[in-house]
């Protein structure tokens, strides 16, 4: 194994649950061990407190006359459970298949990880980087960066750049480089049905009082029409349509056909709005989902009871131009509208992202297109992306720069769920693709 893989594999190992109180001290150590690794590859590295798990920066010795690049990325992983469905553990990294298999292998440390590297490569051959270079990792992106809007505000100057690049998105096929444009936002709440005061006997008061679950279960199926449109009042109001262009390069991107988007999701059919495709669906059109469902007896056998209370948690995926805040407003007026009788509801929002879009053609994105090219050998396809990194529009409005999406998480690397894995291949290439990438924005 190269050095850089053990490397990796050590930053791998650590359990950073960002949303697991349990393993605060991990995230912690994760960070401290990040501080230490950016120190060793020739930046100056510093860990700063925030009211949640902290936040890693490490930088070059920016110079005058040079362009200021900021690399975002996450050091905290999502939760591993169900643990039985892992084939190797979560947290002790292999590699199978040309893949690397662990929690965090894409999302994100792998990928960040690789452009820490890249700077670190660049320092061992040249003595420095071609430009300023800041990186900035935090430890609470799956929990959705509750203390870094802050964080950017009250160190606006030292973190103040050109440009941001980020890799915490997705690539279209192995070997085929891939520069985002636009994320999906997101908006969410939880819908919590109350009925009697306590659990009843279904016997004794059935049919006489209303059944939470029905409500819940009547109130998630008020979302949509059979055909998948979302049915909340004024819900597309503000979603830019898409472009002739977009539509003509997305239809020749590979590995996302509706076919394709069979074949991973295991799904026996696509489903969606009439005249979309799967990917159309997926990166320029917005959604309404329910995440979660509870009420009622869970147990073995049965147990014939009326449960006080039900809920359902619910995400909305939006695009250009919606705002988070508009479609929570006209969410929480569509289940008033539509909440069934006989019950209370209480909607509790949580938490929000605005949709993100930037020109692809515009100079730094030709930059990266270049550096992509001289990474892969091949021309990048410029795609959008279903996912919602809320915090790439609070670099914008904080940091006033636009960011670079250079993903390298390929459509199989199962994040979020069981065998999350990364290919060898995509680390070396991410290695590879910071060195271009900082040599094409210096110029
Ligand atoms: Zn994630």
């Amino acid at each position: 194994m190269t050095s850089e893989l053990e490397q990796l594999f050590e930053f791998l190992r650590f359990p950073s649950i960002s949303t697991d109180s349990r393993h605060a001290g991990d995230v912690r150590a994760c960070a401290e061990w990040l501080v230490g690794k950016s120190t060793a590859l020739g930046l100056s590295a510093e860990l700063y407190e925030t009211p949640g798990h902290p936040v890693v920066i490490a930088k070059n010795k920016h110079q005058p006359g040079r362009r200021t690049v900021l690399i975002y990325g996450h050091y905290d992983v999502q939760p591993v459970d169900p643990l039985d469905l892992w084939t190797s553990r979560p947290f002790e990294p292999e590699i199978r298949d040309g893949k690397i298999w662990a929690r965090g292998a894409t999302d994100n440390k792998g990928q960040m990880f690789s452009h820490l590297l890249g700077a670190g490569k660049t320092i061992a051959e040249k003595g420095d980087l071609p430009v300023n270079l800041t990186f900035l990792f935090e430890g609470e992106e799956e929990i959705g960066s509750p203390n870094l809007a802050p964080f950017l505000k009250e160190h606006r100057e030292m973190l103040a750049c050109d440009v941001i690049a980020v890799s915490d998105t997705g690539m279209v096929a192995p070997g085929v480089p891939t520069m985002g444009y636009g994320l999906r936002g997101i908006s969410c709440c939880e819908v919590i049905v109350h009925g009697p005061n306590k659990d009843l006997h279904s016997g004794l008061f059935g049919g006489a009082v209303a059944n939470p679950a029905t409500a819940v279960a009547q109130l998630v199926a008020s979302l949509h029409d059979a055909e998948g449109k979302v049915l909340v009042e004024g819900f597309y109001d503000d979603v830019r349509p898409l472009e002739a262009w977009e539509r003509e390069m997305w239809a020749k991107v590979p590995g996302v056909s509706d076919a394709d988007f069979l074949e991973v999701t295991g799904s026996p059919a696509t489903f969606g709005e009439a005249g979309y495709s799967a990917a159309e669906q997926t990166w320029a059109r917005p959604t309404a989902e329910v995440n979660g469902i509870a009420g009622g007896y869970q147990g073995e056998g049965s147990k014939t009871v009326i449960p006080a209370s039900a809920m359902a948690k619910f995400s909305f995926r939006l695009v250009p131009d919606q705002d988070p805040a508009d479609i929570m407003k006209k969410v929480q007026a569509h289940f008033d509208k539509h909440r069934p009788a006989g019950v209370r509801i209480e909607v509790v929002p949580g938490h929000d992202g605005r949709p993100y879009h930037v020109d692809p053609q515009a100079e730094f994105g030709k930059a990266a297109q270049r550096a992509l090219k001289t990474a892969f050998g091949k021309e990048p396809m410029l795609i959008r992306e279903g996912g919602s990194i809320p915090i790439i529009q609070d670099l914008k409005d904080i940091l006033g720069a636009d960011t670079l999406l250079l993903g390298l998480a390929l459509a199989d690397a199962q994040i979020h769920s069981p065998n999350e894995n990364f290919p060898v291949e995509n680390f070396e290439s991410g290695i590879r693709l910071n060195q271009a990438l900082l040599e094409e924005l210096s110029k």
